[in-house]
């Protein structure tokens, strides 16, 4: 027997979470964090003490409630597991960096090995370590025993053992997954954000493809291409279905079209901004180009610098922007030396290292001097937080500012959308969306179920699961809508 379980995604975007078990064993396909709960309930922020935090996730149903997987130092009521089934799971693989894919991770038990590929895994290090992330959210790779932490204080305690690297897999394209039951097979797909992978999973009762996000209109949609033609005719299609009720289609080329048209109506002494998911490195490459074909300078957020920078480091596959044009954003954060002190706790080590490798070079742009020649200029920043280096610069009314990003679910903002709203409106900006989804739209997921021709078809990470039914009815290609926490048994 083999089951196939969603705990999270069935009925809503965000917070994917798929269990696959059988006597070969069980494993997680992502373990995604569900943003839309979390802010609706203010739980796992700084001010929740933290022997609250699982015991709320559980309650509001960000975490499913099963026995047997989560850590075991959260002073977890054991009531509120009551009656609930228990797992011992081998392993949890995640399709790709995007928080609802993998940020509940941090919850699961130390010895649950994680399996991800090696670009993968920079982009969500990356993450972690730039983005405002504090307490148990930062554990997906590290792990610190809380409990052992005040054990420490309490009794003495020779070794140090309060913090420790989980199990890490590091999984290659088009090679099986080593030490995971069941056979599973690691296939790119395009999304908006590199590494991201499709899954074909061979049990002994059934073949199962799960396409994790994905979508035919993006730069490398070859990928997508070639996943259909490796999980054509399986069993099980698991598919993502974001934009099923949405026929929309924008491309990359277009977004770099649009934003060119756009850049060019800006002359004199008119500033030009963007803001980019820092994760979308496709979109940040079009933002360079377009940039550099409206012959502006782009300037980048130090976040994104470093991202991009890392991966070239490490060798990563991932297609990369040339970086060679490009000056980099220098924040102001001290208070002394006119807010460029480095030695200042301000700058954070991160920061403060790529901002040391970069003062005798070029390369560094503060705001006063794009004050100076704002029309010379064209910044790419990744952060709603942005409005406030834009109030550094002044820039001249009816600059233009340009948002270019949308999937809220992909990644936490500190400040709110409507709060930048506020912020472009008293800066006078000339603000546009130009934005292609990282989803297909309704009829891109209709080709590529009609492709890949599974006898079922299983929506999640979709409002609209229905609507699958209704689109694949004169298709006879079979639906099954499950229910969070529902099992659907293979045979
Ligand atoms: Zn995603």
């Amino acid at each position: 027997m083999v089951s196939i379980c969603l705990l999270g995604g069935a009925e809503e975007i965000g917070g994917n979470k798929i269990l696959l078990h059988g006597e070969e064993g069980a494993i997680f396909l992502d373990f995604g964090l569900n943003l839309k709960k979390k802010r609706e309930y203010a739980v796992g922020y700084g001010f929740e003490r933290i022997n609250r935090v699982l015991r709320n996730y559980l309650l509001v149903g960000i975490l499913p409630k099963i026995n047997g997987v989560y850590r075991e130092d959260l002073a977890l009521d054991e009531n509120i597991l009551n009656n609930a089934r228990s797992f011992s799971i081998d392993c949890c693989i995640v399709s790709h960096g995007h928080l609802d894919h993998y940020g509940s991770i941090a919850f699961l038990r130390m010895e649950t090995p994680i399996a991800v590929s090696k670009s993968m895994k920079i982009l969500i290090e990356h993450s972690i370590e730039t983005s405002g992330r504090t307490g148990i959210d930062r554990e997906i790779f590290i792990y610190r025993d809380r409990r052992r932490e005040e054990l420490k204080k309490k009794i003495k305690i020779e070794e140090n053992l309060e913090e420790v690297e989980r199990p890490i897999i590091v999984f290659e394209e088009g090679r099986k997954i080593s030490q995971v039951p069941f056979q599973v097979l690691p296939i790119p797909v395009d999304h908006s954000i590199p590494a991201t992978f499709g899954f074909r999973i061979e049990t002994n009762r059934a073949s199962i493809a799960y396409t994790s996000d994905i979508r035919l209109h993006g730069v490398v949609s070859k990928y997508t291409e070639e996943f259909i033609e490796k999980v054509r005719d399986v069993d099980i299609l698991l598919i993502e279905g974001t934009r099923i009720n949405d026929s929309t289609t924008r491309s990359e080329d277009d977004v770099k079209n649009q934003v060119i048209i756009e850049t060019l109506k800006k002359k004199n002494g008119k500033l030009v901004s963007t803001l980019v998911s820092p994760l979308d490195i496709d979109r940040v490459r079009t933002l360079i180009e377009a940039a550099e074909e409206c012959n502006r300078i782009p300037i980048l957020s130090s976040r994104i610098y470093h991202l991009i920078k890392t991966l070239y480091e490490e060798e990563s596959k991932v297609k990369l922007p040339n970086l060679e044009n490009v000056k980099v954003y220098f924040e102001k954060r001290s208070i002394i030396d006119e807010g460029y002190f480095l030695g200042s706790t301000y700058f954070r080590g991160w920061l403060k290292k790529i901002y040391e490798s970069l003062l005798n070079t070029d390369k560094l742009i503060k705001p006063e001097e794009i004050s100076k020649h704002q029309d010379r200029f064209f910044l790419i920043f990744n952060s709603h937080q942005c409005v406030f280096e834009l109030a550094e610069i002044n820039p001249t009314p009816g600059s233009l500012f340009i948002e270019s990003t949308s999937e809220p679910h992909d990644e936490e903002q500190e400040i709110e959308w409507e709060k930048v709203e506020n912020w472009i409106n008293l800066l006078r900006l000339d603000s546009r969306w130009i934005h292609a989804s990282g989803h297909a739209n309704r009829e891109d997921l209709l080709k590529i179920i009609k492709e890949i021709k599974p006898n079922l078809v299983i929506p999640l990470h979709t409002e609209n699961p229905r609507e699958f039914k209704r689109m694949l009815e004169k298709e006879d290609i079979k639906v099954e809508i499950i229910q969070e926490g529902e099992e659907t048994k293979l045979s």
